[in-house]
């Protein structure tokens, strides 16, 4: 299928149909025929109008990185109100929201608004070898946040998430864009995403030589939303404050978000002492020695301790009267208001500030009590890339080969026994058997892939 409006690379057939990884029902999870969002550039074109039809751009996905959100997305436990629907195969849930690939093609026009904003010719961008990522966070374009070029998460008419769902709110805007309430996600053979333009990010291809290099990039938005948490934390404020000390940070968690924070701190402070907990010596280990995190600046931490971060657990651990400046929480979803305002009372420094990146709401952390108010202490969050893709791509371009031994491949991409599952669990019982920081899945055969980056 192709007609007037659309252009692909050369030789490639548009395809309909795509074996792909989608969500059946709530929660389920199976490796099946779908169709493509091929029906939403049709949308595109005939509704190319102002706000309507912008989603024009196709990335064929090559990489697919691990992520529990495509479990959230899964249980609609993210986002808060996700109307994804499961049974209606003119939408499926195709998961997958991290990822690299190519251009493959798009319509006309957002080829050409592509051109624009990445400074090349819009056949340079039909060569084929155009290596990208996207954001799959979309605001309406419309409310008067998005006029203002405001980050999708800050969305009036509330951001949808592609491979991963949207709110009611967001299902009305995204089907008089698309023709349809969700967009699918990268997790299909042979098929593509579609994206707005402003959305994809290129990847410079020059020194990528290596399948993992390339994976490194499946975690821009991982990487992205590691510097919200240091814009929201005021990592870079610290020297106005102290203006001869030395930040120190506490990262619990230390997985692939606790990576990737730790990279992103030591970009923005480079002199931050980190310290890291986690409950797997593995992963201690792993992610201490990348980041130069001495042996007694770890601490394996149990999930039996009741307050694992108590001044006097972290006195035993560190030294005797130690304070953080920052302590970010990586571990997704375990602790309880008590443990963390346990963490702000007794070991966050005064001035200093607990930084959250849990998807789903925690109860009861008593932000106002009068010691965190005294104290000028801050509870904040980052868990959403913002405006930050352009620093992710960057900062990896210039670091890939130092993260590549983060990542691990799930092998046989959608042919393997247990992918539907993996995904639909977030990895959680895989992750008990394979070692790791980071998996991802390959879409297109290995050799193919490892030619194409040689050429
Ligand atoms: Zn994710
Ligand atoms: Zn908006």
């Amino acid at each position: 299928m192709q007609r007037d409006g659309i252009e692909v690379i050369s030789g490639y057939q548009l395809p309909t149909n795509a074996r792909s990884l989608l969500f059946h029902e709530i929660g389920k999870a199976a490796v099946r025929e779908a169709i493509t969002p091929a029906d939403i550039l049709e949308h595109s074109l005939r509704t190319d109008s102002s706000s309507q039809g912008r989603w024009g751009i196709m990335i064929e996905p090559w990489i697919v990185t691990l992520c529990p959100s495509d479990e959230a997305g899964g249980l609609l436990k993210f986002p808060y109100d996700n109307a994804r629907t499961f049974d209606d195969p003119r939408m499926p849930a195709v998961a997958g929201h991290e990822f690299t690939g190519r251009i493959v093609g798009g319509t006309q026009k957002h080829l050409n608004q592509l051109a624009q904003k990445t400074g090349l010719t819009l056949d340079d961008l039909l060569r084929g070898n155009v290596v990208v990522t996207g954001d799959i966070n979309v605001g309406c374009d419309d409310c008067s946040s998005c006029s203002a070029g405001g980050p999708p998460l800050y969305c009036g008419n509330d951001l949808t998430f592609v491979g991963i769902g949207g709110s009611r709110t967001s299902s009305e805007w995204v089907k008089k864009q698309t023709g349809r309430t969700h967009i699918p996600g990268a997790y299909a053979e042979g098929g593509f995403v579609v994206l707005p333009s402003s959305n994809v990010h290129i990847i410079p291809k020059n020194d990528l030589r290596t399948i993992d290099s390339l994976a490194v990039f499946g975690n821009s938005d991982a990487v992205a939303c590691a510097k919200t948490s240091c814009n929201a934390m005021g990592l870079g404020d610290y020297k106005r404050l102290r203006p001869s000390g030395v930040p120190k940070v506490l990262i619990i968690g230390a997985g692939r978000l606790g990576s990737w924070h730790a990279a992103v701190i030591k970009d923005i402070a480079p002199d931050a002492e980190i310290y890291l907990s986690d409950t797997k010596a593995e992963n201690l280990s792993t992610v201490g020695n990348l980041f130069g995190i001495a042996e007694n600046r770890r601490y394996l931490t149990s999930t039996h301790t009741p307050y694992p971060y108590s001044r006097e657990r972290i006195e035993s651990e560190f030294g005797k009267g130690i304070y953080f400046d920052f302590v970010v929480d990586t571990s997704g979803d375990i602790f309880n208001g008590e443990v963390i305002n346990n963490i702000i009372l007794e070991i966050v420094e005064k001035g200093g500030v607990f930084c959250t990146t849990y998807h789903k709401g925690i109860s009861n952390v008593d932000a106002g009590h009068p010691q965190i108010i005294g104290g000028m202490k801050r509870f904040v969050n980052g868990l959403s890339p913002m405006n930050n893709f352009p620093y992710a791509t960057s900062f990896l371009s210039a670091n890939h080969q130092r993260f590549r031994n983060l990542m691990s491949e799930i092998p046989g991409g959608l042919s393997h026994p247990d992918i539907a599952q993996i995904v639909a669990t977030g990895g959680s019982d895989y992750k008990k058997t394979a070692y790791g920081i980071t998996f991802f899945t390959q879409l297109v055969e290995p050799g193919k892939l490892l030619q194409f980056l040689k050429t």
